[in-house]
């Protein structure tokens, strides 16, 4: 029996003419630590580099994956331990003879839950690919598979993988999964434990869903309204390019959000979010990764796929998308019947007050965020609401504009979904490759039959706030620009009743010009000892040209500081169903549901 087994893996062995196959145990998960092999095979270089990611594709900062790497070591044929040496941060050039196969083994640090990252412990493990897995350099098209040794109480193992035949290797619980190329390897998650499995169909795609830990969900609701999402998100295209689809979720006390694959998601939730308003947040966000499946992983700006693991992979348009795939995870839910047109409306309005609202918006262009994303909206300091504005919120707003501008086009018989599908078509399925910054312009210029050099340099490579009236109105929405100065301090404190401190100064503002700044400790107003809510509840209290003392600590040292309450206009839109006749008839075209 034994012979058999080895026999029959000799010959799959065979039929890769190169090839990696790694190995992947967890045999002592209270370390925290993953041991991983590499059977790199028919590789006829005396030196060969293997690697470690720095980022995972999604995730857009350098996370140094190989900080966590540790014990790399590498053996010939004949068990001989070969010279291994590091070159660089993430690289490891190992000597060997040529035509020999070699084994390369090193362990991974394990400890961060994020759905970018990976996990070990006693209850369960998490494997994102590109903080465990390491690619030898020049064959990351090749072909192979994962062995995976789960720890002895581990029962279930849910990944977008495909086990092989019927996955057995004779290890006793250890599953044999097939991957195409690197790409794939690491595009699928892997939850290894005792997570609750369930599955359900829906667009025509089996879906299977990884529960772990615990939560008040309800797995038949969740069955039904998945599906629900999943076939709302399967309309926009017309179709559903996978035949499965996995989720992995981890019900947590602080929950990040999600992380988008070709057939697959890794969710981060709080676990009681599956009740009351926060369950439509949770759907919105399983709607947002759904909606990935097309949107930048298939249809994608030419830098975001093939990736290069080595370094940052730049592109201006993550405001298309994160933003685009945004908009649709709310649109999604008023289409499948979660929201009122009310209701998403208000939503809508409010994504849009918030982005007028930032300061940044009037600093930082959102082809610019999106090109930066890896040192400002993934490494924010104190000063960032002051100098840079989100690519989602804006992203969304800026669909949403031209969803209203193809629907008025088209006169209600197009919207934003045919010029996604167009993008589909001509360059997912047409040209199997992305598209340039240049090319989506001029893409959607055609699309629109209307030049929109000036949008761009407006609203894309400029910060100037649209006429939104102008945009909405003929889809009945009346939109009116209704801020005033009003009196403001322009600061943000955090912090409780023992110790109150500035967590925001809004550049230009009076808490500026007082010299106030960010860490500093606010003890007394006016003679009086303070704390952050007596604070927030006399600031409002204050007219322009008031005039107030406060004592503050900064670095152990006391300062008395002379605030002189400014003037402030905040931009802000209000906004009206005025929609009747034509207009009628566009505003239920674009807020239909199914
Ligand atoms: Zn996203």
């Amino acid at each position: 029996m034994k012979f058999l087994l080895l026999f029959t893996s000799l010959l799959s062995f065979t039929s890769f003419a190169q090839s990696v196959n790694y190995r992947l145990r967890m045999d002592t998960p209270q370390s925290h630590y993953f041991q991983v092999e590499m059977d790199v095979k028919d590789l006829s270089k005396s030196e060969v580099l293997v690697k470690m990611p720095i980022w995972a594709p999604g995730s857009y900062l350098a996370r140094e994956f190989a900080k966590s790497v540790d014990l790399v070591t590498a053996r010939g044929e004949s068990g001989k331990q070969l010279n291994v040496k590091k070159i660089n941060k993430n690289t490891w050039k190992i000597t060997k003879s040529t035509s020999e196969d070699i084994t390369i083994s090193y362990e991974v640090y394990a400890f961060e839950l994020t759905v970018r990252t990976s996990f070990l412990d006693l209850t369960h493990g998490f494997v994102s690919g590109t903080s465990v897995f390491m690619y030898v350099d020049g064959l990351k098209e090749k072909s192979g598979y994962v062995d995976i040794y789960p720890y002895k109480g581990f029962a279930e193992i849910t990944t977008a993988l495909k086990p092989t035949g019927d996955g057995s290797t004779g290890d006793a619980g250890t599953v044999r999964y097939a991957y195409n190329d690197y790409d794939q390897l690491v595009d699928c998650p892997i939850e290894i434990g005792n997570q609750e499995v369930f599955t359900f169909e829906a667009a025509g795609v089996h879906h299977t869903v990884g529960m772990y830990g615990d939560g008040n969900y309800d797995v038949a609701q969740l069955k039904k309204d998945m599906a629900n999402i999943v076939e709302a998100a399967t309309d926009v295209f017309g179709f559903n390019p996978n035949e499965d689809y996995t989720f992995i979720i981890h019900n947590v006390q602080d929950g990040q959000g999600g992380l988008e694959h070709m057939n697959s998601t890794t969710l981060s939730v709080n676990r009681f979010t599956y009740s009351g308003s926060q369950y439509k947040g949770f759907l919105s966000l399983v709607a947002h990764e759904y909606f990935h499946l097309w949107n930048v992983k298939r249809i994608r700006p030419v830098e975001l796929g093939p990736f290069d693991y080595d370094s940052e992979n730049y592109t201006s348009l993550l405001w298309v998308m994160e933003g685009f795939t945004s908009y649709y995870d709310e649109l999604l839910l008023l289409r499948a019947g979660y929201y009122t047109q009310d209701e998403y409306l208000r939503k809508l309005f409010g994504t849009l007050n918030y982005v007028e609202g930032s300061p940044g918006a009037r600093v930082q262009p959102v082809a610019h965020a999106s090109f930066d994303a890896w040192i400002k909206a993934y490494r924010p300091n104190e000063n960032a609401p002051n100098t840079t504005i989100s690519y989602y919120s804006k992203g969304s707003v800026i669909a949403a504009m031209l969803d209203a501008k193809i629907i008025r086009k088209y006169n209600g018989k197009k919207c934003l979904d045919d010029f996604l599908q167009h993008l589909y078509e001509k360059y997912y399925k047409g040209k199997n490759r992305g598209f340039s910054e240049d090319e989506f312009q001029d893409e959607l210029s055609a699309f629109l039959k209307e030049d929109l050099t000036q949008f761009f340099e407006d609203y894309i490579y400029g910060t100037k706030i649209p006429n939104y009236n102008e945009v909405f109105r003929p889809l009945g929405i009346s939109v009116t620009y209704d801020a005033v100065p009003r009196p403001s301090v322009g600061m943000s404190l955090k912090g409780g009743a023992g110790e109150t401190k500035v967590s925001y100064v809004r550049r230009g503002s009076a808490a500026e010009d007082a010299g106030l700044s960010v860490h500093d400790e606010i003890i007394g107003c006016n003679g009086l000892r303070v704390d952050k809510q007596s604070l927030e509840e006399f600031f409002p209290t204050l007219a322009v040209g008031d005039r107030i003392e406060l004592l503050i600590s900064r670095d152990q040292q006391l300062y008395s500081v002379e605030l002189v309450v400014t003037p402030y206009e905040k931009p802000h839109f209000s906004w009206a169903n005025v929609a009747e006749g034509k207009a009628k008839e566009l505003y239920n075209y674009w807020l239909r549901s199914n």
